[in-house]
């Protein structure tokens, strides 16, 4: 499976998050880095993207020789960023997880402001899934989810955006972790009880590899984020304390 993200170099978040979701599921990890962050447990201390030519380099590679299964997309940084993954992705048979990726936890930008159309435009028509938290539907769509039944709607506003499924992750709201996974015919409502744990970091990150390490095994998109969500609850239940803000989430459980 292919991670296509940002270096965390506190370990959280971003490809150390993924590479070690993809261990722990027993999948085998590759990664095209996009961007190096300077970033710890207190937020994002700089961030630098890296040149389009090296991440078309390193998709090449892994590609041309080695093959994926599954791909997940997460910090893109920029509007050059975005169009390139997008073109090297238009040309891969493997399905496609978008964690469309905006600011942290923090309100750290991640993503250029300029390159949501680019997003919007040129990479979620591509997604197998996308998977936006309820910050990232606003941004994505305009429609703000305050409650379970808006969800249904921002689900609906996502999926005109082009891709085949979406997950809308209403971790943000009060009340039970409650997600709705559609594909415009079908519904599933995954509820998990909350963890009153804030040391909560990558836990985007760990959902959308989870679910792209299923994928990469060939399990359908209900069944991958299903095991994917049980996974994410056991890691954010295990988050433990790092640093003098917000810890990560576990993945040795
Ligand atoms: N850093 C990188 C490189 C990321 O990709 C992400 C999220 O996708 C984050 C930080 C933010 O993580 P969180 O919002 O869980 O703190």
């Amino acid at each position: 499976m292919l991670t296509v993200a940002g270096s965390d170099s506190g370990g959280g978040a971003g490809i150390q998050a993924d590479l070690k979701t993809m261990l722990a599921l027993g999948v085998h990890g590759m990664s095209v880095l996009t961007a190096v962050t300077a970033q710890n447990s207190r937020g994002v201390q700089g961030a630098w993207p890296l040149p389009a030519e090296a991440v078309r380099a390193q998709f090449r590679s892994v590609v041309d020789d080695i093959g994926v299964q599954a791909v997940k997309t997460g910090m893109l940084a920029s509007a050059e960023l975005v169009e390139t993954v997008a073109g090297l992705l238009a040309d891969v048979d493997a399905p496609v997880v978008c964690d469309p990726v905006g600011i942290s936890k923090h309100g750290d930008p991640l993503l250029a402001a300029s390159a949501r159309d680019a997003l919007r435009l040129g990479l979620l028509p591509l997604a197998t899934l996308a998977t936006p938290n309820l910050d990232e539907v606003e941004w994505l769509t305009g429609v703000r989810v305050s409650g379970e039944p808006d969800m249904r709607r921002a689900a609906d506003a996502v999926l005109e955006l082009g891709p085949q499924w979406v997950l809308i992750k209403g971790g943000h709201l009060d009340g039970d972790a409650v997600d709705l996974l559609t594909d415009g015919t079908t519904e599933r409502w995954l509820r998990a009880p909350r963890h009153d744990n804030r040391h909560t970091h990558g836990t985007g990150c760990t959902l959308a590899s989870a679910v792209a390490s299923g994928l990469a095994r060939g399990h359908s998109v209900p069944d991958a984020v299903a095991a994917a969500k049980e996974y994410v609850t056991g890691a954010i239940a295990g988050g433990f304390a790092l640093g003098e803000g917000i810890g990560p989430v576990d993945h040795g459980w």
